[in-house]
């Protein structure tokens, strides 16, 4: 395999098989040899089932059902973990993220030129279509937030691709959404592209922004700010 996709999911049962069927003819129309990781925590509408279902469709998917552990950024890692693959990438399982972007975002690492490559909204030609306001805004902030962390215009994307050597025994702490920006700041890399993205709201199931999460993430962002200087 060259490549191995985690998508973490949490109540994301009528988005995987439209997200899954897109990746799918990606991968075959690039020549990209893929397998997806479901990493999925015990979701009360099942999509853990569905995503077994869609393996015995389509064959190449690896379903992680996690019971009594929950969490964005710790599933990610997991899904990792379950990888054998040089290079792993990470996207959102409610469309949100284009599928169709995955061989722009694989190529530069596949050819050396880049260690890093992310799906980015900031940057000319990126894009946020249908968020409302306050959530663009919020976006923005946790970004200027972040931005003596990393030169990366979009640190926060949830879709992404890294060598696995970039995280290769590095400790990385999962705490939060932004496991990203956690590879970012910790990770052993030289060059990152970014590739611009049309990031679209989810149409089905909902957010699981909460308070909370964005409580985690100003805890996480002093905490690598607090690594950075040290
Ligand atoms: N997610 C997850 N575990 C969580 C929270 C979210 O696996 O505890 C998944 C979710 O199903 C989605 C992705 O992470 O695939 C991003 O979450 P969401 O769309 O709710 O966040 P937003 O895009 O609104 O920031
Ligand atoms: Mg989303």
């Amino acid at each position: 395999m060259d490549i191995s996709i985690v998508i973490p999911t949490y109540n994301e049962s009528e988005n995987l098989p439209i997200l899954i069927d897109r990746i799918v003819k990606v991968l075959e129309q690039s020549g990209i040899e893929g397998q997806i990781i479901v990493v999925d925590d015990d979701s009360p509408d099942k999509t853990w089932e569905i995503a077994n279902d869609l393996n015995k469709t389509y064959g190449n998917i690896e379903v992680v059902r996690r019971q009594g552990k929950r969490g964005l950024s710790s599933a990610v890692l997991d899904g990792f973990t379950e990888s054998g693959s040089p290079i792993l990438g990470v996207m959102d399982a409610d469309l949100s993220h284009p599928p169709e972007k995955i061989p722009e975002l694989v190529e530069p690492i596949l050819n050396r030129e880049a260690d890093i490559t992310i799906g980015s909204r900031y940057i000319n030609s990126g894009e946020i279509e249908q968020w409302p306001l306050m959530r663009k805004l919020s976006s923005k902030l946790a970004t200027l937030a972040a931005c003596k962390l990393t030169s990366v215009k979009d640190p926060m994307s949830g879709f992404f691709f890294l060598r696995r050597e970039v995280i290769e025994n590095i400790e990385l702490n999962p705490k939060g959404f932004k496991i990203g920006l956690e590879i970012l700041v910790r990770g052993k890399y030289g060059n990152v592209i970014e590739v611009p993205i049309k990031f679209r709201d989810r149409i089905y199931g909902e957010t699981k922004l909460s308070q909370k999460v964005i409580i985690d993430y100003l805890i996480h962002v002093t905490r690598l700010y607090i690594y950075k200087i040290f």
